[in-house]
């Protein structure tokens, strides 16, 4: 194993704890604020939500106890359009881990020339620790909570981490019997019986695919034959590993929330689904070695494809980091501390509001085919949405190109400016 464990030794002790990710949103807009040239009066109003709903969620739990969970919506901006963005069901939820999440939607909607501005929702729950029934009435009871700010032309919610295409089912179903009528608009990511798109479920991944690829060839790395490691295997993760790998790109290691695996000769991607699905973890598969979590950050690889959660790629061991591309499947990944180590290193990192647009992209789609009652093939879905990735990659080189910044920079000057545009053709009311 090429990665020692005296490096792991340094990497857990110096642990580096993220100031959090709204830290990291806040001062990655900054960055954009200063290269704009912006005032302080424009960055206070990008910087500010524009509202944020707390609500109290009882649940009366199947064995007849009641429990009080605390759930969010932080709509950040809807000059552009309605609010977007997904729903979490995760214990590390709270109000500023929502806030980040909200304003980066704003400017990955943006980036994407979506009509939309952005938003977060989130419910502070393990949602592994609770039956499908009292999921349901949390969906239930939190949708009814927050339905006068949510619906197809306020704010749209979709899946995140601890969500699914049921926890849409259920929102859609909430919102359409306080309507009194269907309102399949009101949220995407739902189950393609139910309104949903074709093509939905796999578009996260397929977007960061499609920009791992365009990343490999501008630095010219041969894909075929390209390693890669790919940390978390959940919706984003399991099918990027499985596009890369189709791909012809030989994925060396692979982590979940329970462990790392490793393979210096590749490992077998559709074996590791098969056993994923038989265990519901990485670990244990025959087909690789097990390592320690931290040290698949390490990996040499050609491609370093964070899928989980914020600040993994953090002050305490972006120094090790020996990717020659980070592509953020997650949001927020990397923080703006470990962005620097980065940068000096010379690893291209290709920011989340690129790499993982692509499932907001096809909310966009589901969204349209919903409104229109119209709905499309999944080869249609699939050349709009590799149309859309390649016009934002290009647009996000060209600028990185012209102000020569790191592509997060570039991207996110270019979605701030949109988003000011907006703003500033709008005029202030009153
Ligand atoms: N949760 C996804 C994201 O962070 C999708 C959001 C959406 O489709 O609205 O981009």
């Amino acid at each position: 194993m090429s990665a020692s464990s005296t490096l792991h030794a340094l990497v857990a002790t110096e642990g580096a704890a993220s100031r959090g990710p709204l830290d990291d949103a806040l001062e990655q807009l900054d960055q954009a604020v200063v290269t704009l040239g912006f005032d302080d009066g424009t960055r206070n109003m990008l910087a500010a939500p524009r509202r944020e709903v707390t609500v109290s969620i009882p649940l009366r739990r199947d064995n007849g106890t009641i429990e009080v969970l605390t759930g969010h919506r932080v709509q950040h901006n809807f000059s552009r359009g309605p609010a977007k963005g997904g729903l979490r069901y995760s214990p590390h939820v709270n109000l500023n881990e929502v806030r980040a999440l909200a304003m980066w939607m704003t400017w990955k909607c943006a980036l994407m020339r979506l009509p939309y501005g952005g938003a977060k929702g989130g419910v502070t729950i393990d949602p592994t620790q609770y039956s499908s029934a009292e999921l349901e009435r949390v969906t239930r009871r939190y949708t009814s909570e927050i339905l006068p700010v949510i619906g197809p032309t306020r704010d749209i919610p979709a899946p995140d981490i601890g969500t699914d295409e049921q926890t849409m089912a259920w929102m859609m179903d909430t919102f359409s019997v306080a309507s009194g009528h269907t309102v399949l608009g009101t949220v995407t990511g739902k189950p393609v019986g139910l309104g949903g798109s074709l093509g939905r479920a796999a578009a996260t991944s397929r977007g960061v695919v499609f920009t791992a690829l365009a990343a490999l060839r501008h630095l010219d790395i041969t894909v075929h034959g390209a390693t890669a490691a790919v940390q978390g295997f959940g919706k984003v993760g399991r099918a990027a590993a499985r596009f890369l790998a189709e791909a012809g790109v030989v994925i060396t290691g692979v982590s979940d929330e329970h462990g790392a695996i490793w393979n210096p000769d590749g490992i077998d991607i559709p074996a590791l689904e098969s056993h994923v699905d038989r265990t519901g973890t990485v670990v244990d598969f025959d087909g690789a070695t097990a390592i320690e979590s931290d040290l698949l950050l390490t990996l040499e690889v050609d491609l370093m494809v964070p899928a989980a959660i914020e600040g993994v790629l953090n002050g305490g061991n972006a120094a090790y980091v020996r990717a020659r591309i980070v592509v953020e499947g997650a949001n927020g990944p990397t923080t703006t501390e470990a962005d620097r180590i980065l940068a000096d290193s010379g690893t291209v990192v290709v920011p989340d509001i690129l790499a993982n647009a692509g499932g907001v992209v096809v909310s966009y789609f589901e969204w349209v085919q919903a409104n229109q009652a119209y709905w499309w093939s999944e080869a249609e879905v699939e050349a709009r949405l590799a149309e859309r990735m390649e016009s934002a990659w290009n647009e996000v080189l060209a600028e990185a190109d012209r102000r020569d910044l790191p592509l997060r920079q570039a991207a996110t000057c270019l979605a701030v400016r949109r988003v000011a545009e907006a703003h500033q053709q709008r005029g202030l009311y009153p």
